[in-house]
């Protein structure tokens, strides 16, 4: 049930084998919202990041240890490459672009639904729209769905793809997890993940609409220790910091914030971005390149020497924070403040209070945790015939289509499982 990225997958693979081995696809979708695929509708801007070009264990581990390990079965029984393949034999090729992300050539992300939903009407897959399931029950060894108009339908097996708690404008409100805390199992609190972050200072708010393409990224807390790092551009944004490197760290900012107990968005967390400017050169080179331009003719100011990298309004803001004045000229830079702008420059920190809710996330960190979960099937250890898969399970990867990744994957495996018996 759920008709969203993995409900759809498992669905007509679901239907497809059932065919294959001269049974019935006696297969019934049951989604909320009047209309299926509405994520993925509004993923990767409209154009549908729908995998990346990474192989099945580098994907995989970046997940984390623990998604990284529960991943390996699935990616490796449907890989990226078999995504693109399977994509393709529906009549949507596929494009590599930056950043290991793949889309449809057509740049359309309506392409990929429609797709989804026809391999399922070919499948023979009834899919029924605007139904929300209220309650599910176990019945003996089938299943009980109580749905909002007060139906009820029985089910041998019953495969559970509600998604998460993130964008609930597009109707997913969290109902999977009422549903799997009521059958007794176990859950990780969900936080917002793949969401912008919230600084409270000023000075990073007055660069907003600035970006870094190659910045390096670290993630500290407030002892100074890493807790990630990601190579991705950066946006400064009027409330802190957006795209894909403060992005991805986000969850564990989310994260502390929900073991704090502060318990929404923005918590009040001390954690600091160090953003490396300019990561392709060495401390070392950076400290020379000033002490060089400090001898030229023209005596340029710093924000000039670093015009082709670097926007001026940030070279400015650096030299701020480096305790300089913020159109400085490189020759009236002291060795002291040379070195401190260098240090700023592989490190502008950022201070960070929390993260936007999860109206703005892209995803949801936490839900069913994997030790319910058989990884090789995706059944549920304490049932039989239920089978669990996509974003309401305890995984969340970065940006650049894995986690479309691990919905297919995690989806694929439940279909085959489900339907093998
Ligand atoms: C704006 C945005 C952009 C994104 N872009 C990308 C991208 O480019 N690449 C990428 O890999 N990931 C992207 N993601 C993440 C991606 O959308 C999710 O990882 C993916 O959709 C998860 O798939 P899912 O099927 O598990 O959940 P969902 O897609 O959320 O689907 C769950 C479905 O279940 C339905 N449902 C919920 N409750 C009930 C109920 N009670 N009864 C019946 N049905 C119910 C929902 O209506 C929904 O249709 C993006 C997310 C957002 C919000």
């Amino acid at each position: 049930m759920g008709a969203g990225a993995a409900g759809l997958w498992a669905a007509q693979r679901a239907g497809a084998l059932l065919r294959e081995n001269g049974r019935t696809p006696d297969v019934l979708l049951l989604e909320k919202t009047p209309r299926a695929g509405t994520k993925v509708l509004a993923s990767g801007g409209t154009r549908c990041n729908l995998t990346t070009t990474l192989a099945p264990q580098p994907a995989a581990q970046l997940f984390g240890v623990a998604g990284g390990r529960f991943l390996k079965t699935a990616f490796r029984c449907l890989p990226p490459v078999a995504v693109r393949e399977q994509f393709l034999e529906w009549g949507v090729p596929t494009v590599e672009a930056p950043l290991e992300k793949i889309f449809p050539e057509s740049g359309s992300a309506k392409e990929v639904r429609d797709a989804l939903v026809r391999a399922c009407e070919a499948a023979g897959v009834e899919i029924q729209r605007g139904n929300s399931v209220q309650r599910v029950e176990a019945n003996g060894k089938a299943w009980r769905v109580i749905l909002e108009d007060e139906s009820v339908i029985e089910a041998e097996r019953l495969l559970l793809a509600p998604g998460g708690k993130s964008y609930p404008g597009s109707g997913t409100t969290g109902d999977g997890y009422g549903w799997l805390e009521e059958l007794g199992l176990d859950l990780v609190p969900g936080v917002p993940a793949l969401v912008p972050l919230l600084s409270p200072e000023k000075w990073v708010h007055e660069l907003t609409g600035l970006s870094v393409q190659d910045a390096a990224v670290r993630l500290c807390d407030e002892n100074g220790q890493v807790l990630g790092k990601r190579e991705r551009p950066i946006l400064f944004t009027h409330r802190g910091l957006s795209g894909p490197g403060a992005m991805d760290l986000s969850h564990f900012v989310a994260r502390s914030s929900a073991k704090r107990g502060s318990g929404a968005w923005p918590g009040v967390v001390d954690y600091t971005m160090e953003i490396d400017l300019l990561p392709g050169a060495s401390r070392e080179a950076l400290s020379e390149q000033l002490r060089i331009a400090a001898t030229r003719v023209g005596n340029p100011s710093i924000a000039k020497l670093f015009a082709d990298e670097l926007p001026r309004r940030l070279v400015e803001a650096a030299c701020v924070q480096a305790g300089l004045e913020r159109d400085l000229c490189c020759n009236v830079l002291p060795k002291r403040g040379r070195h401190r702008l260098v240090e700023v420059l592989k490190g502008l920190p950022v201070p960070i209070s929390g993260t936007a809710s999860f109206d703005e996330a892209e995803v949801t960190a936490g839900g069913l945790d994997l030790g319910e979960l058989d990884p090789g099937s995706m059944r549920v250890r304490r049932f039989e015939n239920l089978f669990v898969f996509g974003e309401v399970i305890d995984l969340d990867g970065p940006i650049g289509g894995l986690n479309f990744q691990a919905a297919f994957s995690t989806a694929e495996l439940a279909a085959r499982a489900a339907t093998s018996s």
